[in-house]
């Protein structure tokens, strides 16, 4: 299926030659007119993708307790920024504020603030929160007060660039025109791209590589430093090796080149370069079954299947090991937290 984009990049790819995984990325996500996340809502049953927030309450409620419990170990700052990358619809958000008003204070001394690229989406998250505040990037978030920040698939949606190791250096995979004018994949030489990977690949392997994350990290980390945490989650692993680069519309994955800007476009987040782009300042990385674990997620998951029957609790048996289960997300899904020098963690991390 060709789509708006198809011609838009098409043109631009024969005036200028091929461009880089990562500027079609960006184009197919975020172009102002025809981009993925600028044109609609991509959420649930009807939509492309669900997420943890969208399976079950349960997520909100045991990150949110964490948060926290975070905050209070931390003396319970009168005001802090409780911050989210990539909100989505703001169901997370909305989850983590209910639970906390469980906890005295926490609720009244947080200032809701919300990285969200999609006019669409602020608008939904809006309905759900509509005392947040709404930022562009990490650099705008207020630094006034302690920074409490939270993300869930959020990095994954950041472009990357994929390097393909050759006999002796690396060429960049990239996207350029067939024959007949359509949009194929190729190669263009890259010497010396990633030189520290040499020792770990063979030709034909290929690494992935996120320009915006180590900058986004870092700035975190920054904030946090002296007090706040932030608790990061999406799929991925340890180490970026091989191509994680995929395409998904109406729960179906497709070609990565059939449908730019009408799929959701995403790659597995690499945790050691959040690690490495947090410095000392990082947890152990988690699979999100152990940590949701380590939470009380089934304790809670008992407690709100006493109020359900039939179809209903059917559901929630369901998403309860839809969340945990290693064959479900429970395993390709990780956690990583970052906190103050020399901590503490929130609860769950260590
Ligand atoms: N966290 C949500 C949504 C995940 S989808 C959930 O778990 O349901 C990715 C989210 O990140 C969407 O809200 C999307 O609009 C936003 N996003 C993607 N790229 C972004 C960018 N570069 N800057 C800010 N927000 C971005």
């Amino acid at each position: 299926m060709s789509t708006p984009l198809t011609h838009i990049l098409a043109a631009r790819i024969r005036a200028d030659g091929p461009i880089p995984m990562s500027s079609y990325m960006a184009e197919c996500l975020l172009h102002p007119t025809h981009g993925y996340y600028t044109t609609r809502d991509p959420f649930g049953a009807a939509g492309d993708f669900t997420t943890a927030p969208e399976i079950s309450q349960m997520f909100g409620e045991m990150l949110g307790l964490s948060m926290a419990q975070a905050w209070m170990d931390q003396g319970q700052p009168s005001r802090f920024i409780l911050a989210e990358l990539g909100p989505g619809r703001g169901t997370l958000m909305a989850d983590v504020l209910r639970v906390g008003r469980a906890v005295p204070g926490f609720v009244e001394a947080a200032q809701v603030v919300f990285v969200e690229a999609s006019e669409v989406l602020r608008r939904a998250q809006a309905t759900r929160v509509p005392d947040a505040r709404w930022v562009d990037s990490v650099d705008q978030i207020p630094a006034d007060a302690p920074l409490f920040l939270l993300a869930n698939e959020f990095f994954d949606a950041l472009p990357v660039r994929q390097f393909q190791r050759q006999k002796v250096d690396w060429a960049e995979v990239c996207v350029g025109l067939d024959a007949g004018g359509a949009l194929q994949l190729t190669l263009r030489p890259a010497p010396g791209a990633i030189p520290n990977r040499h020792s770990d690949t063979q030709p034909g392997d290929i690494v992935e590589v996120c320009p915006a994350l180590p900058g986004i990290i870092a700035e975190v980390a920054t904030r946090v430093a002296n007090g706040g945490c932030a608790i990061i989650v999406d799929y991925g692993d340890w180490h970026s090796l091989g191509d994680t680069v995929q395409a998904l519309r109406a729960h179906t994955p497709e070609p990565i080149l059939a449908a730019p800007g009408a799929a959701d476009l995403t790659a597995h987040v690499d945790f050691e370069a959040i690690a490495q782009a947090a410095q000392k300042q990082v947890s152990a990385m988690v699979p999100q079954g152990i940590l949701l674990e380590r939470l009380g997620i089934t304790s809670r998951a008992q407690t709100l299947a006493k109020s359900l029957t039939g179809a209903a609790l059917d559901a929630h048996i369901a998403a309860h090991r839809r969340l945990t289960h290693p064959d479900e997300m429970g395993h390709l899904f990780k956690a990583i937290a970052l906190g103050p020098k020399g901590g503490p963690f929130p609860p769950g991390f260590v």
